[in-house]
């Protein structure tokens, strides 16, 4: 089969492999919707999680089912199926503890596109399938879908992560796809200011559509002075971070609140230590609390969501800003991830 690859760090291209095989909890899937994601991008261009070779590429998919192994029982063949970009092993100890995403290692349930091939080929294998696959529903848009594998529930865990209640004032830092869901999933949590920080015209637009209440360019001045303007020098209960880099934390610590609580979904790509200004974090003494983590993946989570989105509680159609039509679209939409234009928020390519 033919799939797109990280040849090695900074290098990618389409390679031949041979179909991948099933074992007996696992299913084998043909792609119909792919997203390429920005951790793509981390992974192969800045090297972040270590150099891979000849990795097919990809965790973001909607598919159907060619495959299933003896011991699945809720899929066959046929089915169509939401497919979690994170697929932990569910009788792990770690997943047992409440942590399935670190199943086998930390960050080990991450499995596509990380420590084994991702779903930018004409098949790809999904473990422990009746865990991590959900049926899609009849009727549901496959851009929407797509979403669920990645966007949505990382925007969301995000705002789990913050531990975000009804009348908290929030700020977003980072407002592309993962940060617009994490506004949406703010404003169904009940926050009251929603302070969405980005620079993107069509991302600001969005943000205010999905529930926020205001927007901060941090191309425009420094974000913590115009969130303590905002706030007439509160600061905010709870942050998410979807965007910036080791330093936003700084940012993060001065603009919240003494009990507040930051959530980061970010991927840190570069620079070996976050910083955390030590006056401003109360001399260690503010409770001030920074969570991070990756998001949990699995079938409850995605037919959750996709409960959302069918009660049109959500809408993630509205992050696709391009289409790419067949498998030869991973291409092109990776290079617009990479390359960022002012335009895009989400690609999406139909098979
Ligand atoms: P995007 O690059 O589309 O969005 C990043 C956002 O951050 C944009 O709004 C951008 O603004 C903003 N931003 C960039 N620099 C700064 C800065 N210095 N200060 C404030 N805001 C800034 O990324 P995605 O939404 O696709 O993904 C967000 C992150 O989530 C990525 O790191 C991705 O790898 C990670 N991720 C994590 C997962 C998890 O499970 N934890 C899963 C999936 C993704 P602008 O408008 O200027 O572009
Ligand atoms: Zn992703």
């Amino acid at each position: 089969m033919k799939g797109f690859a990280m040849l090695s760090i900074g290098q990618t291209g389409w390679i031949e492999k041979d179909i991948p095989a099933c074992g007996p909890m696992d299913a084998i899937v043909k792609p119909i919707a792919l997203a390429p994601c920005t951790s793509d991008i981390h992974t192969v261009w800045a090297g972040a999680i270590g150099d891979r070779h000849n990795m097919i590429l990809g965790h973001e998919a909607v598919g159907e089912v060619v495959e299933v192994g003896k011991e699945v029982r809720d899929f066959k063949p046929g089915d169509r199926v939401l497919v979690s970009a994170i697929t932990p092993d569910w009788n792990s100890i770690a997943a047992q503890e409440g942590y399935p995403m670190h199943s086998g290692g930390m960050l080990s349930g991450w499995k596509f596109s990380n420590f084994k091939d991702g779903v930018f080929a004409e098949y790809f294998h999904v473990n422990d399938a009746d865990g991590n696959l959900a049926l899609l529903p009849e009727g549901m848009d496959l851009a929407a879908a797509a979403m669920i594998s990645d966007m949505i529930p990382t925007g969301f865990h995000g705002v789990e992560l913050a531990d975000v209640q009804f009348g908290d004032n929030v700020a977003v830092i980072g407002i592309g796809p993962v940060g617009l869901m994490s506004v949406a999933a703010a404003a169904i949590r009940g926050a009251a200011n929603i302070y969405a920080v980005g620079s993107r015209k069509n991302c600001s637009d969005l943000a205010l559509e999905f529930g926020a209440t205001d927007v901060i360019n941090y191309r425009e001045g420094d974000i913590v002075e115009q969130i303590m303007e905002k706030t007439k020098g509160q600061g905010v209960d709870k942050i998410v971070i979807a965007g910036g880099d080791v330093d936003t934390f700084d940012q993060a610590i001065r603009m919240l609140r003494p009990g507040g609580v930051i959530g980061n979904v970010n991927y840190l790509g570069e620079g070996d230590f976050v910083k955390i200004p030590r006056g401003d974090w109360g001399c260690g003494m503010g409770h001030k609390t920074i969570r991070g983590g990756l998001m949990p993946g699995g079938r409850l989570r995605s037919e959750k969501l996709a409960r959302l989105v069918m009660t049109g509680r959500i809408h993630p159609e509205k992050l696709i800003t391009h289409t790419f039509q067949g498998l030869e679209g991973v291409e092109p939409a990776l290079m617009l991830m990479k390359d960022k234009p002012r335009d895009l928020i989400k690609p999406l390519v139909l098979l």
